[in-house]
């Protein structure tokens, strides 16, 4: 006789285990499954998304989302930047982009050396600080 945990864990590997057998029936059910479900799955995916890019620039925006140079809030045009700069080969190092980079930070605790800027304040810093073509120009 099983207890409950037992009997969790047995049928968790029974389902591994048919799951392994059976690679197409198993995902023919998971595509009809996210058919069925679809614009559920797609609206949930991008409410999480934002709730994730969200919180992350609330934390490097001191607690609101808002530019922390020039006050700018619309979120749409906010993102995080190094602060020593670094910030493109430092994705690559981790391998991520985008989204990923804001659940990267998510999940190393908020990690020191990032803000959060509006697009115009992250342009003109790279300008100034001379990391594009167009601000060596501008010299
Ligand atoms: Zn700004």
């Amino acid at each position: 006789m099983m207890n409950t945990e037992q009997l969790t864990e047995y049928n968790r590997e029974y389902q591994k285990r048919w799951r392994q057998e059976r690679p197409e029936i198993f995902r023919a059910i998971c595509r009809r499954s996210y058919l069925k479900h679809r614009d559920r799955i797609l609206r949930d995916a991008r409410k999480k998304r934002s709730e994730v890019k969200l919180a992350v620039l609330k934390h490097y925006g001191k607690e609101k989302a808002t530019c922390v140079h020039c006050g700018f809030d619309d979120v749409k045009a906010l993102s995080i930047d190094h602060i020593d700069g670094g910030g493109t080969q430092h994705a690559k190092i981790l391998g991520v982009s985008g989204m990923g980079f804001y659940r990267w930070l998510q999940k190393h605790n908020y990690p020191s050396g990032y803000q959060t800027l509006c697009m115009n304040c992250q342009w003109i810093k790279k300008c100034d600080k001379k990391e594009t073509r167009i601000g060596r120009m501008l010299i």
